[in-house]
């Protein structure tokens, strides 16, 4: 099908499948053809780029990637669109479809063995996991060239915030750059969610560091407390001596540490 995001192409393949978006998976599908466009510009991708989908719902965005990349990847957790995403994307031999929890895939694996150097995440993320997902995607460690994410707009507005910490903006710092791209109105979507959304893009330029995530784990155990404090239940009597070469005041709390910061924790580790 052509244009699936068009109202009236999206209401059509709804009721031919009897399909009403389910709130336990986050569905709110994207009814703008234009948003859409505009969205799938912004994104580095050509011929050349195989594209990783988190959750194609009946393909809407999907269309515009398999449109522009070499080949797309797509994983839904809802089987009950399969027998629509086989009508809507019928005509496009580079999409594979996986119905598999994106939080259970092997995502470095998959990115090793697709075939394309460069690979990129696409994704209008159902609200709900929206940070799990991201921290699953750093943590994996895979090669990838950049993720483009749609968010809860105060989400992305927490995630790119110079001024807020945690360990999620940590873990992104510690792997490239992040930056807000586009607001998108919460008019755009069937059915309306409270809230509008926007678009986050993450450059990765460094591998993520495993050890890093064992670090923030135990310094934002007490987010109140001092990194001393909290950090004093894994290094014990050497916490202020490994806080010291670090060159860390023992009296900061979590979030005024940098990155570096706990990067160069993690080698007491
Ligand atoms: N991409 C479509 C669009 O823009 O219209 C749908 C976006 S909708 C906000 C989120 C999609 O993610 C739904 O299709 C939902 O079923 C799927 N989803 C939710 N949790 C998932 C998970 N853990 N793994 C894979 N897909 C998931």
């Amino acid at each position: 099908m052509k244009d699936i995001a068009k109202k009236s192409n999206t209401e059509y393949l709804l009721n031919k499948y009897h399909l009403k978006a389910s709130k336990k998976f986050g569905q709110n599908f994207l009814i703008d053809l234009n948003t859409i466009k505009k969205i799938v510009e912004k994104t580095p991708i050509d011929n050349q780029t195989c594209v990783i989908e988190i959750g194609p719902g009946i393909g809407a965005l999907t269309e515009q990637l398999a449109q522009k990349a070499g080949k797309v990847i797509c994983f839904e957790i809802d089987t009950r669109l399969k027998d629509v995403l086989d009508e809507s994307l019928s005509e496009y031999h580079n999409v594979d479809i996986i119905f598999q929890d994106f939080l259970t895939v092997d995502l470095k694996k998959i990115v090793e063995e697709c075939g394309y150097q460069k690979v990129c995440i696409v994704a209008n993320l159902p609200y709900y996991i929206t940070s799990d997902i991201i921290e699953y995607i750093i943590v994996s460690q895979a090669p990838l060239y950049s993720i483009h994410a749609m968010v809860q707009k105060e989400v992305a507005q927490k995630l790119t915030d110079e001024n807020y910490t945690s360990p999620l903006t940590l873990m992104i710092k510690s792997v490239g750059n992040i930056s807000l791209d586009m607001n998108i109105s919460k008019n755009v979507f069937e059915p309306v969610p409270h809230v509008d959304s926007a678009i986050i893009s993450i450059y990765l330029q460094n591998q993520y560091n495993p050890l890093l995530t064992q670090i923030l784990k135990k310094s934002f155990t007490q987010k109140r407390k001092t990194i001393y404090n909290n950090l004093k239940e894994l290094f014990n009597e050497n916490t202020n001596d490994i806080l010291l070469k670090c060159d860390i005041d023992i009296k900061k709390r979590p979030e005024q540490l940098t990155v570096n910061d706990y990067l160069k924790l993690t080698k007491y580790l």
